[in-house]
């Protein structure tokens, strides 16, 4: 055990304690009123922030069909009728001409004196100069500009009227350089301060509420990214955010870089077990006068992780499944198989029993001193087993492999998967911009981001496969689908909870029958994934997404071969000054004056597109993507956008389909869980304010006048 670096710890702690910190403006010192377990309306995470309100939509239909006009009151470029139109405003709203950084701007400074924070500085020349430094601290942070390159630029700004700006780039970028680097488990390794990393983490949070009542939730992660392609070396971090009552940015707490993976994962996670202890039994001190009780929410990791962090057998052994006691059978195709879903659940008294060398434990795990429930608090992570294994798999399967045999009963025909990937190139470019990435065709599926998976797994895939793959196929590969689907969606979760884990149960059963003696473990988990969820919520709760392009962030600072864990701990300090935390606000962009109007509203301006926090919206005939909403249990294309100059104020004129149908039934109506056939858009508009009733959908035309709408989970 390293004495040294835990004694450290100790010492940090005792100091955390007794620091005043600066902190931000939104941590307030004096206990809240009313707060309890459930977080306050107002400390809801930033994402919810167009949520559904479920409880005001039977009211709000009415609001909504009173504003119902005639084909004759309505006219393109001439004011419609006049109607109430609600105040509930959508607030910060920006109207940009383009996308063009508005930044730029605060780039251009005055004359500014030469000594830096002296109070002889008028406040103008101060905030210029400060608008400098913290444009060139975010752009040196968005663009991973090089310390050269750095250095270069502060040379020439000093030589062309900023004197004041410092030679050194560290100096303007704050880099720690006071760090402990130590060798340990077979690597180098620093420890960061489990309390700064969270106060970091926690600055950035807007519109929270944090006082001395908050309870935080913290999720941790442990995985391991290879840092070059050329080389074995790898990065394991430990990662950390705030789940509830809110949601943070993720944070580091340790950094492992070594040629192979820490050769001992008890003695890579000692100094966390350590620190950890401390700050649950002390809580950890969030500024001045608050300090938080903190309390551990789970452990996500992917199966190969899970094993290591556990010290239990890897998937690959009889005992693999970390869930249940099943056996696995070893095929001649040199696979481990775990047919059966029924055998005994493991539970975390498991943990207490003695060590026995052929079953599941290979030795006791350090974690265990924080009381973690070892099977409980370590959920599945959808991401890795469903998206990045599971969907993959099948993809491939369809393309090569035992279902092209005619003697399999449900091979695939070749000339079915042409089919597929031309309809998995059309359709991905119609998916709606939440989507950042389009999903890429079907023979590149073994490339196929987790993104790319999910897309086609809950959106494109429903749709794409049912004329292609024989009709039991398709009614097993939906039973996968449509499962995944509630276990994703707040809505949907506690209406289809049960129903899920039996798809999910009936899916493994038949996977056998379907794709062959392959039912891995990444098939068989899946039988569990519903009790996760039922402890944990939807599945992005508990899944790899936010840590994931963290992870790609780490690996974006290493630059060198050599001092990776040195590089990593400079650069991510120097992020704290940054501040790139995604804000949600309105964007009004494309001003025109030849849509349909509102009458008696000549204040409300006209715009072809919007992006409200993270939803796109767009009036755009030719390009429907953005245009398709469902409000009230209509299905509407969107005709205009209006928007009021002060207020904030936003409405939308649309149309709705005149019929809207079930695509299918099996295993359960398609409606039911936001998937509908439409048709025959009506020409009568209707305008109403857009707020949190309106629902992105993805819209996948199937004929001039037929599409399939599927309503977006929140979590793109
Ligand atoms: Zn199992």
């Amino acid at each position: 055990m390293k004495k040294k670096a835990i004694s450290q710890i100790e010492q940090q702690h005792a100091h955390d304690l007794a620091t005043i910190v600066s902190q931000p403006a939104v941590i307030h010192g004096q206990p809240a009123e009313h707060l309890d377990d459930e977080p306050a309306a107002d400390s809801l995470p930033l994402f919810q922030a167009v949520a559904p309100s479920v409880g005001v939509v039977e009211e709000e239909v009415l609001a909504v069909e009173s504003h119902i006009l005639s084909e004759d009151e309505m006219e393109v470029g001439e004011p419609i009728e006049e109607g109430h139109l609600p105040h509930d405003c959508v607030p910060d709203v920006e109207v940009i001409a383009s996308a063009e950084s508005d930044r730029e701007e605060d780039a251009e400074g005055g004359d500014f004196d030469t000594n830096e924070h002296t109070d002889k500085e008028s406040d103008s020349d101060s905030d210029e100069e400060q608008s400098l430094c913290q444009f060139l601290v975010d752009w040196n942070s968005r663009h991973r500009i090089t310390r050269e390159a750095m250095k270069d630029l502060l040379s020439a700004l000093r030589a062309n009227g900023h004197p004041e700006l410092p030679l050194d780039p560290r100096t303007l970028l704050h880099t720690n350089v006071n760090y402990d680097v130590e060798e340990r488990c077979g690597g180098s390794y620093v420890y960061l301060s489990l309390t700064k990393s969270l106060q970091s983490a926690l600055s950035k949070v807007r519109n929270v509420d944090i006082n001395c009542n908050t309870e935080l939730h913290l999720q941790f992660n442990i995985d391991g990214l290879p840092v070059f392609n050329s080389s074995t070396q790898c990065l394991w971090p430990i990662l950390c955010r705030v789940v509830k009552p809110f949601t943070s940015p993720v944070c580091v707490v340790a950094l492992y870089s070594g040629r192979k993976k820490p050769n001992s994962f008890n003695d890579f996670l000692q100094p966390f077990v350590v620190d950890m202890s401390l700050v649950l039994r002390n809580g950890v001190k969030i500024s001045t006068d608050v300090t938080c009780r903190v309390r551990i929410h789970s452990f996500v990791c992917d199966a190969p992780a899970r094993a290591d962090v556990k010290q239990t057998k890897h998937v690959n052994f009889r005992q693999g499944c970390d869930k249940c006691t099943v056996e696995g059978i070893y095929t001649k195709e040199r696979r481990m198989t775990f047919n059966d879903i029924t055998s005994a659940k493991r539970h975390d008294t498991d943990f207490d029993l003695p060590l026995d060398p052929e079953q599941y434990r290979r030795q006791d795990c350090v974690l265990r001193e924080l009381q973690v429930g070892m099977i409980s608090q370590f959920p599945i992570d959808y991401m890795h087993l469903t998206l990045l294994g599971l969907v993959r798999r099948m993809a491939r399967d369809w393309q090569d492999g035992i279902l092209h045999s005619k003697s399999f009963p449900f091979h695939v025909r070749r000339a079915t998967i042409s089919m597929l990937q031309a309809s998995v190139v059309n359709y991905s470019v119609k998916m709606p911009r939440e989507f950042q990435r389009q999903c890429r065709a079907i023979n590149e599926c073994d490339s196929w981001k987790a993104t790319e998976a999910r897309q086609f797994l809950l959106y494109l895939g429903p749709v794409i496969l049912k004329d292609v793959l024989d009709e039991k196929m398709y009614e097993h590969f939906k039973l996968l689908s449509i499962a995944i689907r509630c276990l994703c969606s707040e809505e949907l979760l506690d209406g289809y909870l049960h129903s899920a884990s039996s798809w999910l149960d009936q899916f493994v059963n038949q996977y056998v029958k379907y794709y062959g003696n392959k039912s891995v473990y990444s098939v068989h988990a899946h039988c569990h994934l519903a009790d996760d969820a039922r402890m944990f919520g939807v599945l992005d709760n508990f899944s790899g997404f936010p840590f994931e392009s963290f992870l790609g962030s780490l690996k974006g600072m290493v630059n060198k071969s050599y001092q990776v864990v040195q590089q990593v701990v400079r650069r991510l300090s120097e992020r704290e000054l940054s501040d790139n935390f995604p804000e949600d606000r309105t964007i009004l962009k494309h001003q025109h004056k030849c849509g349909p109007e509102i009458k008696g509203r000549p204040d409300l301006l006209q715009y072809g597109s919007a992006c409200i926090g993270r939803t796109h919206i767009s009036s755009d005939k030719k390009d429907l993507r953005d245009c398709c909403f469902m409000v009230c249990d209509h299905v509407c294309i969107v005709r205009n956008i209006l928007a009021a100059d002060q207020s904030g104020e936003l409405c939308v004129v649309y149309s709705i389909y005149d019929k809207v149908e079930p695509f299918f039934h099996i295993p359960v109506n398609s409606q039911e869980v936001g998937i509908h056939s439409v048709s025959d858009l009506s020409d009568e508009v209707f305008f109403s304010t857009f707020d949190n009733r309106w629902r992105k959908c993805a819209r996948l035309p199937q004929d001039d006048d037929h599409a399939v709408v599927i309503q977006l989970l929140h979590e793109v």
